[in-house]
C-alpha cells in the first residue's frame, strides 16, 4: 500500500464494539499516510481520561461523550486535518447529530464500522473487558449488556476476523482516496 498525501481536511469516525480494532487501524492509518498530511488519533480512551473525565456510561453521558469528541473533530477537520476518531460511539442517534454538525460547518464526515463481530472481540479481548463484564465485574460493556447500534449507512465496513491490520488500513485509504481525501502516491515500477 502505498502511502498518501493530503488532500482536505475530514472527520473518519471509526465505530465498533470494544476489540473490534477501531485504534488498531486509526495507528496504522496515520502511519501509512505521507508527512504532508496533518494527521490527528482523538483516542476513546485518552478523551475518557480528560475531556470526558466527568462523564460515566449512562446512555445520557455516551452521548454527551460522542458530541463532545465530534465538537473537538470538526474543528480540527475543518482547518485541514485528517482527524481518525476510533471512538465505540454506540448510539445512532448522537452518531447522526455529529453527523449533522459536520454538515452544518461544511466539514466532512466520513463513518468506517469497524463490523468484526462479538464472538471475535470476545475471543480477542485485547484489555480484558469482556472476561470482566462476563464475571459481573463490569456492568454497562458495549456488546454485552449495552446496546450498540449497527451503522445503517457506513462507507465502510471493515471486519477485521480474517484480514490482518495492514489491509483494514488499506481498505480505509481507499475510501479516503476516492473521497479525495488523501491523494495515492504513484510507486514507480522496479526495474
Ligand atoms: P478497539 O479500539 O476497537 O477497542 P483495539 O484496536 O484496541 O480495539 O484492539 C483490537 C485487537 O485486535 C488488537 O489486539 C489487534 O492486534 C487485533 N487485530 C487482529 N487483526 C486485526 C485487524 N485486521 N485490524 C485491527 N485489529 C486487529
Amino acid at each position: 500500500m502505498p502511502a498518501r498525501t493530503a488532500g482536505r481536511g475530514a472527520t473518519v469516525w471509526l465505530t465498533g464494539l470494544p476489540g473490534s480494532g477501531k485504534s488498531t487501524i486509526a495507528r496504522a492509518i496515520a502511519a501509512l499516510v505521507a508527512q504532508d498530511v496533518d494527521v490527528e488519533i482523538l483516542d476513546g480512551d485518552e478523551l475518557r481520561a480528560t475531556l470526558s473525565s466527568d462523564l460515566g456510561f449512562s446512555a445520557a453521558d455516551r452521548d454527551t461523550h460522542v458530541r463532545r469528541v465530534g465538537f473537538v473533530a470538526e474543528l480540527l477537520a475543518r482547518h485541514g486535518t485528517l482527524v481518525l476518531v476510533p471512538v465505540i460511539a454506540p448510539y445512532e442517534g448522537a452518531r447522526q447529530q455529529v453527523r449533522r454538525h459536520h454538515d452544518d460547518h461544511g466539514s466532512t464526515y466520513v463513518q468506517v464500522h469497524v463490523s468484526t463481530p462479538l464472538s471475535e472481540c470476545v475471543r480477542r479481548d485485547p484489555k480484558g473487558l469482556y472476561d470482566k463484564a462476563l464475571h459481573g465485574q463490569l456492568p454497562g460493556l458495549t456488546g454485552v449488556d449495552d446496546r450498540y447500534d449497527e451503522p445503517p449507512d457506513p462507507d465502510i465496513r471493515v471486519d477485521t476476523t480474517d484480514i490482518d491490520v495492514e489491509t483494514a488500513a488499506g481498505q480505509v485509504c481507499q475510501v479516503l482516496a476516492d473521497l479525495e481525501l488523501l491523494q495515492p502516491v504513484a510507486v514507480r515500477p522496479r526495474q
